[in-house]
């Protein structure tokens, strides 16, 4: 074949086309600056009539349009006249692979997800586009789990956020009836020094589904770590301990050691109270470590596999998770979120 290349036929939207090159990225981990102009020309253009889009791409006025950028206009602009756009088809050739060889059996059993993150707190993400993309993934429910305000960094809700954001999940529920999807409210509540939970218990009650994390004193003593994750986990209201060693494997925040505490107690607390231990799935925690999976399988205790979604690509990231509850042989049936809703809900209620 020589001279140009005759372009591929593409049968979607400008809107998927844009989307589908941000959900790519993002779950390849691409830095979000690099994502943020394909999302925001995504909700630019939703709005708009498909012929307004369209006679823009004819006129070449498309970088007229607020939001719109050379890059982002060239993909409409091929997305309008049905062809492949290149950069659409460049994502899926670097970031389209399966993440993982492993996995898929489990992760077809998966309903949903106990664990992501919005702009509210630190996700990159408005709560109706995560809402979106976890439906497309085939969820039957995905928990909303922005961070509680001690966790100032991540701009961690105060109750009177947290409160206005329940609204916003029943609109966005409202949006969504019919579609088999429901968004639980929940929250990624940090587990104080003495082992109490940083949000009121008022909140907490309102909530659905509740993971507790330590993301502060991380490298404290073992005894005292000890305590504290047993008190957290012994808390009526938790209802799965997320990301329990706190350990960092790879990736650009560096890595970090697993905070040390008798893991044994930790998850015969968990077993006694029905908390989850959660199999956080990103690729950079990779937690808990295989030795504390299988420990925690022994133990009896019960899993959720969760992305800690940042973005909405990243919710693909459970299969990761599925792979290593596969590898450790636990049982579909110890794993939460293989449950139904309604299950989940009964199981979750304090
Ligand atoms: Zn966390
Ligand atoms: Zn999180």
């Amino acid at each position: 074949m020589s001279g140009q290349r005759p372009a591929e036929p593409y049968d979607g939207t400008p809107v998927a086309a844009l989307r589908r090159i941000a959900f790519l990225l993002e779950r390849g981990r691409a830095d979000s600056y690099k994502v943020k102009a394909f999302r925001r020309a995504a909700s630019a253009i939703l709005p708009l009539p498909p012929e307004e889009v369209a006679a823009a791409a004819a006129a070449g006025t498309l970088t007229d349009l607020p939001g719109i950028g050379a890059s982002t206009a060239k993909v409409i602009a091929a997305a309008v006249a049905g062809e492949m756009p290149e950069r659409l088809a460049a994502a899926e050739a670097e970031y389209g692979a399966p993440l993982t060889a492993g996995g898929a059996h489990l992760r077809s059993l998966l309903r949903g997800d106990l664990h992501s993150h919005s702009d509210w707190s630190d996700g990159g993400s408005p709560i109706e586009e995560m809402a979106m993309t976890a439906l497309e993934l085939g969820h039957e429910y995905l928990v909303l789990t922005d961070h509680s305000p001690r966790l100032k960094v991540a701009r961690g809700l105060s109750a009177e956020r947290l409160a206005r954001q329940l609204d916003v999940v029943d609109a966005v529920n409202d949006h969504l009836a019919g579609s088999g999807f429901t968004l639980l409210k929940g929250i990624e509540v940090d587990i104080l020094e003495d082992g109490g939970l940083d949000q009121s218990p008022a909140m907490l009650e309102r909530l659905e589904v509740r993971v507790a994390s330590v993301h502060s004193k991380l490298a404290m003593d073992p005894a005292a770590m000890t305590r504290r994750m047993v008190a957290a986990v012994r808390n009526p209201f938790t209802n799965v301990l997320g990301h329990c060693t706190g350990r960092l494997v790879t990736g650009n925040r560096g890595t970090r050691a697993e905070s040390r505490f008798d893991a044994r107690a930790v998850f015969e607390a968990c077993a006694e109270e029905g908390v989850a231990v959660e199999i956080n799935s990103r690729p950079e925690r990779r937690d808990p470590p295989t030795r504390l999976l299988e420990l925690a399988r022994d133990v009896g205790c019960l899993f959720s596999i969760d992305s800690d979604a940042h973005a909405p690509g990243q919710l693909d990231f459970p299969v990761l998770g599925c792979e290593r509850a596969e590898a450790a042989g636990i049982e579909s049936e110890r794993i939460v979120n293989t449950w139904r809703k309604s299950r989940l809900l009964d199981w979750a209620r304090p």
